[in-house]
């Protein structure tokens, strides 16, 4: 009898439950790994197999690298997926992996580590012919440093944490006067969160929005990209409604964008699933921001588009297939959007109603009489609407909410719900800061 490959899910919540299908899918094991405040979490019920891997903090479980691995070890997995957040950009993590011969769904360690390090990132890219936004030509760990680039630049500028992710550690300083407060506390929040206190600079742009493009490697050097997402409303840099495909982008750029990051991905031998995220300034002018080397929450609305199942896709690239997609092939097809629901407090769901019908997917990892635990991301579910067009999705949207139930604690609903009524929403006449400025008004 043939061995079934198993793959161990170093992670929780939906993600994990996502991954551990498409492992079931392509016939693999899944082994979970949980934390003591996940024993009746949904991803330990539907794995084939599940090991816990310490108390709730998650230095102590999800992000104790000698217990994943450890775990690993112990069930004879062959793999480790990551999923998004946690060590999935963890270069040290990849490369023990390698070490205890498990197989890190995702590039190599050096990989990681390039894009994972911002400022280094910008200056890749920058070295491979991408577009990056104006600013600091490195990192910098010293004020004085930072006001003579910043001076250079030109007010207003963005500083940001080197090590940054989630928002942390990043300030837009408007004026010359302020550059030194500003920059002793992004630079705490960036030693606070994570460890590291080199910082870096961008010019700040007034209007952006936040355009993507999901890349699809394989270890052949086969690069494809399946177009871009539009993630422009968010509130505190945090993603809260994602859309594919842009229509903020004219076709000529959506084209340059393409092109370029496939080019940056296949120079810097880029392998697994990736997203190239950029900064739009008007409909043709865009600027690289970060790569994040993993999969993303917004996933689900590129895989409507393009019909392609991306967890799946890098399952079968670990395993070594090859991506037999042309580029001139893959095409969209319709309109995605994809609402977050956030928790806004730890607590036992009473009652769950999610939503279902022609054009929904929701992915989640509730139940009815789930405990949500503290300690973890508020991302509690996806919504997810496939529609025609932009139109047809947003309202496919809006009876799914209205649809959904969570009883027993608070959850961000109604907020969602009220956002897809705001004319400028409607007409797309959104930036990254739109939000922002709607929930101080209302
Ligand atoms: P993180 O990795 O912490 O999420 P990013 O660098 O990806 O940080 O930036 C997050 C968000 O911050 C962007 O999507 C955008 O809304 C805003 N932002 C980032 N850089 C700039 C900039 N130079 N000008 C204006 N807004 C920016």
């Amino acid at each position: 009898m043939k061995t079934v490959e198993k793959v161990l899910i170093a992670n929780r919540g939906e993600i994990a439950v996502r991954i551990i299908r498409a492992c079931h899918t392509l016939g693999l094991g899944a082994v979970a790994v949980y934390s003591t405040a996940d024993k009746e979490a949904l991803h330990v019920q539907l794995a084939d197999e599940a090991v816990c891997i310490g108390p709730p903090e998650p230095t102590k479980s999800y992000l104790n690298q000698e217990s994943i691995i450890e775990a690993a070890k112990m069930t004879k997995a062959v793999f480790i997926h990551p999923g998004y957040g946690f060590l999935s950009e963890n270069e040290e993590f990849a490369r023990k992996c390698r070490k205890n011969k498990l197989k890190f769904i995702g590039p190599n360690a050096k990989v990681i580590g390039l894009m994972g390090e911002k400022a280094t990132a910008r200056q890749t890219m920058k070295d491979v012919g991408v577009p990056v936004v104006p600013g600091s030509p490195g990192g910098f760990s010293t004020f004085e440093e930072g006001l003579c680039y910043a001076k250079k630049i030109g007010f207003p500028v963005m500083l940001k944490a080197s090590a940054g992710g989630g928002g942390k550690g990043m300030r837009v300083i408007l004026r010359e006067e302020d550059f030194v407060k500003e920059f002793s506390l992004a630079q705490q929040e960036a030693q606070h969160a994570f460890n590291d206190n080199e910082m870096y600079l961008e010019k700040y742009l007034p209007h952006p929005r936040h355009i993507e493009i999901q890349l699809m490697a394989d270890q052949f050097g086969n690069v494809v990209a399946l177009h871009e997402r539009d993630c422009t409303l968010q509130l505190n840099h945090q993603k809260v409604l994602e859309e594919a495909p842009a229509l903020a982008v004219s076709n000529k750029t959506r084209q340059k964008m393409v092109d370029i990051s496939i080019q940056a991905a296949k120079k810097i031998n880029y392998v697994g699933a990736g997203t190239m995220e950029f900064l739009l300034d008007d409909p043709e002018n865009f600027y690289f921001m970060e790569m994040n080397t993993r999969i993303q929450v917004e996933h689900p609305i590129t895989e409507l588009i393009t019909n392609t199942n991306l967890v799946e896709l890098q399952l079968r690239v670990a395993l070594g297939e090859k991506i037999d997609l042309a580029q001139a092939s893959i095409s969209t097809r319709g309109f995605a959007l994809e609402c977050r629901i956030n928790a806004k407090e730890a607590g036992k769901i009473t009652a769950l109603h999610m939503p279902s019908g022609y054009g929904i997917r929701v992915d989640t990892a509730l139940y009815q009489g789930y405990r949500v635990p503290p300690n973890y991301d508020s991302m509690i579910a996806k919504v997810i609407a496939y529609g025609h067009d932009r139109n047809n999705a947003i309202a496919l949207m809006k009876t799914a909410l209205d649809e959904t139930v969570i009883d027993g604690i608070q959850t961000n609903l109604d907020f969602l719900a009220q956002l897809l009524d705001e004319p400028e929403y409607l007409h797309n006449k959104t930036d990254v800061n739109w939000l922002e400025k709607l929930t101080k008004v209302g």
